[in-house]
């Protein structure tokens, strides 16, 4: 069974829900004909956009989110039919989103209004700010697995920054992305948030178009073809890509709660989720006992029927790459739960494997499915080193009730991204930043550090009077340039080594 109805030269695509197969919606394939005409529009939208200020734009993005919110359910129905997961999930999601615009919106301007800072002695006579300006027209490539809090990560903090954005959701899930720029257009207007609808090639070409900045999420491979072609004209990117976020297991942890945590993170939403939890590093003196709590839990998850706890794999050639990991771990590991008959033809069961080598695909690489990897390890500084072998670098949960423990294992941890006693803690608090390291990508997406990914900082510095010293002229005297000289030690030169 194919998601898509899409030949090379259609001019539409249609979805269909992963559980059934029944189709749910038809949208056109925008080539760069439309693109340019949507990016100048989009250019026209971002100047009056601009023009409202902080406070203009503030109301309008709350009343958004409210028109958003009045009709959540029927947002969440979208999602869930395009994606193939419960509804519920999709309630959670709309939900967990809106706090980030709620959050996107109230925080603009405090965070980037222009601002004072220290001249310093010798340039007592400037007056220093730095101000954060939008970059025009921001394009935004999201995936499937979240249509709309991932791509919502970038486009809330846009919008908020003072950017227009033109959004090119994933050809899977085009929905959520039609449906709140109708409802953009209802409350909002001018173009300032359009959606793209189409295939890759339509991202490619929004990649080329007269856009300033691009907010890429999907795969690392996509990443760097996107990044690439950004690189003709020199254009910024925020990528947020994959993971193979590892759980690590101290001695002293409440392993009730880790082994809920486990499952939730590693088989919720089928594992789909970019941040979730792919491989288990527990110390070996409670690993059984971890073990057959993740198992418990694990066997009781329902995946058929109308109270199914996660849906199929929404993309159906996902299937083969479970499959692949599956088998390959297989080869060193033991199931626990599950097995290689837990993959159907698009419904993958919870598959937890115990032993892996850490060389094995399941561990180095993201399989974005149900199966969970739990290896022993000896102490939690090696559960550390394992965890940070592998190329990708979004997220890690630490389990421990040893503050002192998880503060480390936290420092230590190349991610952008740590839970302590809990997965994806970091997911809803709209003030902390989320992004990844090495091959999980770059730029940060929530928080203030998100609303400034979105601007280009600009310095102004003001004469008020006149300098102490006249350097800045090619007419400066002998007494300024001596003067100028034996200040440098005096300003510089008194810094002496630390003691040994
Ligand atoms: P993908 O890379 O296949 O596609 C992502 C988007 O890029 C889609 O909209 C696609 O149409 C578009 N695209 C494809 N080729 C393009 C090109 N050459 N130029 C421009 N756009 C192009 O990823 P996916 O399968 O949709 O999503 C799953 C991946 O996303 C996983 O790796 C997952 O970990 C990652 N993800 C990351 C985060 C995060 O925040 N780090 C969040 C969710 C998902």
């Amino acid at each position: 069974m194919t998601i898509l109805d899409q030949t090379p030269a259609a001019t539409t695509l249609t979805t269909r829900n992963p559980v059934d197969g029944t189709p749910v919606a038809t949208y056109p394939i925008a080539g760069p004909a439309e693109l340019a005409a949507a990016a100048a529009r989009a250019r026209a939208g971002a100047g009056w956009w601009h023009g409202l200020g902080f406070d203009g734009r503030r109301a309008r993005l709350l009343a958004w989110k409210s028109a958003i919110a009045l009709r959540a359910d029927e947002l969440a129905g979208i999602i869930a039919a395009e994606t193939g997961k419960p509804h519920g999930d999709a309630v959670l999601e709309v939900m967990l989103t809106l706090g980030h615009l709620d959050w996107a919106a109230k925080n603009a301007k405090p965070v980037l209004r222009r601002r004072k800072v220290k001249a310093g002695l010798v340039n007592y006579n400037q007056h220093a700010t730095v101000g954060y300006e939008p970059y025009g027209v921001v394009a935004v490539i999201g995936p499937w697995n979240y249509p709309f809090y991932t791509p919502m990560g970038s486009i809330s903090y846009a919008l908020a920054a003072g950017n227009a954005v033109l959004f090119k959701p994933s050809e899977l899930t085009p929905g959520p992305a039609v449906w709140i720029a109708e409802r953009w257009a209802e409350a909002v207007g001018h173009d300032v948030l359009t959606a793209v609808t189409g295939d890759r090639g339509t991202g490619a070409a929004l990649v080329a178009a007269d856009v300033d900045k691009i907010a890429f999420t999907g795969s690392t491979a996509t990443a760097k073809k996107v990044m690439a072609a950004a690189a003709e004209r020199l254009v910024p990117i925020v990528a947020e890509c994959g993971g193979s976020d590892a759980l690590l297991v101290a001695a002293d942890a409440d392993l009730d709660a880790a082994a809920d945590f486990i499952v939730f993170g590693g088989l919720g939403n089928a594992g789909q989720t970019c941040a979730g939890v792919e491989r288990v590093y527990v110390v070996d003196t409670v690993r059984d006992a971890l073990v057959a709590k993740v198992k418990e839990r694990a066997d009781r998850v329902r995946t058929d029927g109308p109270d199914a706890q996660y849906g199929p794999m929404t993309l159906p050639g996902q299937v083969d790459v479970v499959r692949r990991h599956v088998d390959d771990a297989l080869r060193t590991g033991t199931a626990v739960v599950g097995g290689r008959d837990s993959i159907g033809e698009r419904i993958v069961s919870p598959i937890v494997i115990t032993d892996v080598a850490e060389s094995s695909l399941a561990v180095r690489e993201e399989t974005f499915g149900p199966l969970v990897v739990i290896n022993p390890v000896a102490s939690m500084d090696e559960a550390v080193r394992r965890a940070n072998a592998v190329e990708y670098g979004l997220t890690a949960a630490v389990f421990t009730r040893d503050k002192t423990v998880a503060n480390r294992a936290a420092a230590a941890l190349r991610v952008g991204a740590v839970s302590i006693n809990s997965v994806l803690g970091f997911a809803g608090v709209a003030a902390l930043p989320f992004g990844g390291v090495k091959s999980s990508g770059f730029g940060r997406i929530h928080g203030a550090d998100g609303l400034r990914e979105f601007s280009v900082v600009k310095s102004i510095a003001r004469q008020t009077r006149g300098a102490m010293l006249d350097l800045l002229t090619l007419e400066r005297t002998e007494k300024d340039l001596h003067t100028a000289t034996r200040m440098i030690p005096m300003l510089h030169g008194r810094s002496k080594p630390p003691k040994p």
